[in-house]
């Protein structure tokens, strides 16, 4: 029996794109299923994630043209990771693999046929990396290449240059279902399943069409999100900071005794406001760290709906 493949499309305001990028995962579908690699019953599911333009109006246009598109739309805009999960579990029960990638064409659909054939040699989850980023400015690869090395110097282990592309079997993701987190981050998440799994390497090139949803604001953002929700390591560098500061306020208070006996003490003003100074702002920052972790717990405890589905494609009529 072939496997039945969903291709994943998260989609945000992305009507100058879609009209280009659908065909072309149309084809892939079509290439696949005429090679013998997967299922007739493949589909391309699009994730609308609360967009504003006409995003939702041209994936509906397109399940309406062909029985290979398919379509949910998010109540409102959740953000990719979100968008991605919704369309995961929506798949997970119909199909035998999934692949999500972007719907900008950046990253090389041509990668699927050997993710596919990993898939076909026993691979559950297979990562698509990015083998060189020739194409990105020099701003976006220092800090997406500083990204993963910041994650993991903080503990958050993630596949070095692998983003969201890649192939996650359906058994895969009945045992993913089970992580019930709302903070979700899922190139580190995915590793922690565990399953046979494998990289595929691929160029990245440039968008096809419009603009990045990911400047450096909300790449920081989810990067803090990757390092606190798989991570307590900050906490540890805050011990251990504490220790190396309590250690040094100890000899300076031996310091300032031996001073003080001696006979040389002088105003020491200068010294003593920075002392303060800088304990005051090392106590801040810590309780800051603190703070994000109390209100990570806070968003869980709430467990509220990680996404909320407010529409689907219909199916066409002579299907
Ligand atoms: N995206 C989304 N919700 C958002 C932001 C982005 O579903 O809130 C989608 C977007 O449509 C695209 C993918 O996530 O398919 C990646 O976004 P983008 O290309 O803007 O990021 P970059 O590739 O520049 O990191
Ligand atoms: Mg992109």
């Amino acid at each position: 029996m072939l496997p039945i493949l969903y291709i994943i499309i998260p989609c945000y305001n992305e009507e100058k794109v879609l009209p280009i990028t659908s065909g072309m995962f149309l084809d892939k579908i079509r290439e696949l299923v005429d090679a013998q690699k997967i299922s007739d019953d493949s589909r391309i599911l699009f994730v609308n994630d609360g967009s504003k333009d006409r995003t939702w109006e041209i994936i509906c246009e397109l399940a309406q043209q062909d029985k290979h598109y398919q379509g949910i739309c998010q109540s409102r805009n959740r953000g990719h990771q979100n968008a991605v999960l919704a369309g995961l579990m929506e798949a997970k029960d119909v199909c035998d693999i999934t692949i999500s990638i972007d719907c900008d064409g950046q990253d090389d659909i041509n990668a699927m046929n050997d993710m596919v054939d990993a898939y076909a040699d026993g691979c559950e989850i297979v990562y698509g990396v990015r083998s060189k980023r020739d194409t990105d400015t020099f701003f976006k690869r220092f800090t997406a290449e500083g990204f993963y090395k910041l994650m993991n110097w903080m503990g958050a282990e993630v596949v070095f240059n692998h983003a969201d592309y890649r192939l996650v079997s359906s058994r895969v993701l009945q045992e993913f279902a089970n992580f019930k987190e709302v903070n979700i981050f899922l190139r580190g998440m995915i590793p922690l399943v565990g399953f046979k799994s494998t990289s595929v390497y691929y160029e990245r090139h440039e968008r096809i069409a419009g603009e990045s949803h990911y400047p450096l604001k909300k790449m920081l953002s989810l990067a803090f999100d990757g390092i606190t929700s798989l991570s307590v390591k900050p906490l540890h560098m805050i011990t251990g900071m504490g220790c190396g500061i309590a250690l040094l306020s100890f000899c300076a208070v031996i310091w300032s005794i031996i001073v003080q006996v001696t006979g040389h003490a002088v105003a020491g003003w200068a010294s003593m406001t920075s002392i303060i100074c800088f304990i005051g702002g090392v106590q801040l920052i810590c309780i800051g760290v603190l703070g994000e972790y109390i209100g990570k717990i806070y968003m869980e405890v709430k467990h509220r709906p990680r996404y909320i589905i407010s529409d689907r494609t219909q199916k066409r009529e002579d299907d």
